[in-house]
């Protein structure tokens, strides 16, 4: 059984499933982000093919007028603790969402 962990604040407790079809549909009680798991499928690493894997919350962002940038919405994504133990460290103390790799341009 994988340990069920909010992406967004780390919450391990307060957490609360609830069955969408083929999906669970998470709701974090402290923090209120909400995301989807998959019982059927567990998130794999592409690169080094492990299964260690923590969920983060990414940034969707959006030009808006000029070059300001915004978050237009967030969605989870899962990371691995080996290849992106980096990303994942400096993720785990501030937890404010990760920047798309590729920013919109003009
Ligand atoms: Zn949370
Ligand atoms: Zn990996």
């Amino acid at each position: 059984m994988e340990e069920l962990q909010c992406p967004a604040c780390g919450e391990t407790e307060d957490l609360l499933g609830r069955q969408n079809g083929e999906m669970i549909e998470v709701t974090c009680q402290r923090c209120d982000q909400q995301w989807e798991r998959d019982p059927n499928a567990i998130p794999t690493c592409d690169r080094c093919d492990g299964d260690d894997m923590e969920g983060a919350v990414k940034a969707v962002v959006e030009k808006s007028r000029g070059s300001q940038l915004s978050i237009v919405a967030t969605q989870v994504v899962y990371l691995c603790r080996v290849c992106d133990d980096r990303i994942l460290s400096s993720y785990r103390i501030g937890r404010s969402p990760l920047m798309p790799d590729q920013l919109p341009t003009d």
